[in-house]
């Protein structure tokens, strides 16, 4: 049975379900589940806790370890408060644009690669190829690791995963590990004419934010590794993007809450990092516990994925140079699937059409040339398992 949809009307069906992360995607994942039984595949779900939301994986050709994976997510970022020319769930061409949210990031390659399977499946292929698509993928990597488990444990071992998010179709070999914290700072509140009695949360968090300051600038100061100096920038940075607290000026502040996200170069760990600022707060909290005993500082741990380290003669990178002509040296500061692929002992690469630079935006695109170039891609790898 021939595919029945081109890849641009599977792309059209996948960016009509707002996959937002926030919300379920179970409408997705059925008309998935749906596409590949038409197409004569046996689909497998994994559901988080609620079953609100599932990952799915499936496996086209013969039961032998070898397989190349081909691994994307099914959410998108949100589009409120965002200005966009139209519906952003409604599939639009203009000037050889493919509009719509998670057009480039990524259900572009989502697409390709359902069309890669139903194609494989078609014509025959003597290495298995496989597909893995994820949730919460857009929150911090949060769904793909249970997915993953029950992947390397119930099918045949994949040899190279090629994950798709926009590379424009470059061999993309390192990216950096990722983590994220929210910290809530608990003072004590007195008039601000006595703030030596009382523990202000805002001007100790103050405190642990600079930390992240001196800490940046100390790594733009040092030498980077060999590995980090292919990064831009060469270095582990830590950010601060919200923070809330305090209810008035003459108020000493009781509480601050900041969020502080850590990005690590290959060779570093987010774990190390968080542990150094968590000694650091401790520290901090004991200075206001001794002004007042209700001080404290909690530290919850958002997410963390782990960084992609360039492999040498990695199974991925070769299958994906040949395939692509790249042989560039690229690496990205954003964080993919592809490290937790590598974590639990798979060879893996990002390279996927369109640019990162259009991923979240309003009006995000996937031009059609980078479409078109990802399905060559993949029409060559299913030629390649075939022989
Ligand atoms: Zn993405």
């Amino acid at each position: 049975m021939p595919s029945p949809l081109t890849p641009r009307q599977i792309l059209e069906r996948l960016v009509a379900f707002p996959t937002v992360s926030r919300d379920s995607n179970l409408a997705l994942v059925d008309w998935v589940e749906e596409f590949l039984e038409g197409a004569g595949i046996t689909a497998h779900r994994v559901w988080n806790e609620e079953r609100t939301k599932a990952a799915l994986y499936a496996h086209v050709g013969p039961e032998v370890d070898g397989a190349v994976v081909l691994s994307g997510h099914t959410d998108v970022v949100p589009v409120e408060g965002q200005d966009w020319s139209s519906d952003p769930w409604t599939l639009t061409e203009r000037d050889g644009r493919l509009y719509g949210r998670g057009t480039c990031d990524m259900k572009g390659f989502d697409a390709l690669a359902l069309a890669a399977l139903a194609l494989a499946q078609e014509t025959g292929v003597k290495r298995p190829l496989q597909i893995a698509l994820s949730f919460d993928e857009e929150v911090g990597c949060l769904g793909a690791p249970a997915m993953i488990d029950e992947m390397a444990r119930c099918l045949p071992k994949g040899r190279a995963v090629i994950v798709g998010e926009p590379s424009r179709m470059q061999v993309v070999t390192g990216h950096k590990g990722g983590g994220g914290l929210i910290c809530h700072v608990q003072g004590h509140e007195v008039h601000s004419s006595i703030m030596h009695r009382g523990v202000n949360a805002i001007m100790s968090a103050a405190r642990l934010i600079d930390w992240a300051n001196r800490r940046n600038a100390q790594s733009a100061a040092a030498r980077p590794s060999e590995v980090a100096a292919l990064f831009d920038p060469p270095w582990t940075t830590v950010h601060v993007g919200t923070i809330r607290g305090g209810t008035a000026g003459n108020i000493t502040a009781r509480d601050c809450r900041f969020d502080m996200g850590f990005r690590a170069v290959p060779g570093e760990t987010v774990e190390e990092w968080v542990a150094t600022f968590e000694a650091e707060a401790r520290a901090l909290e004991a200075e206001m516990k001794a002004i007042h005993p209700e001080a404290q500082i909690r530290i919850a741990r958002l997410f963390g994925y782990p960084p992609l380290r360039p492999e040498s003669e990695g199974a991925a990178e070769a299958l994906a140079r040949r395939l692509s002509g790249d042989n560039g040296t690229h690496v990205v500061s954003y964080g993919t699937e592809a490290g937790q692929f590598q974590a639990a002992g798979y060879s893996a690469v990002v390279c996927g059409p369109g640019d990162i630079a259009q991923a979240h935006q309003p009006d995000e695109y996937l031009e059609v040339a980078q479409f078109e170039e990802g399905w060559a891609f993949l029409q060559r790898l299913v030629a390649d398992l075939a022989r």
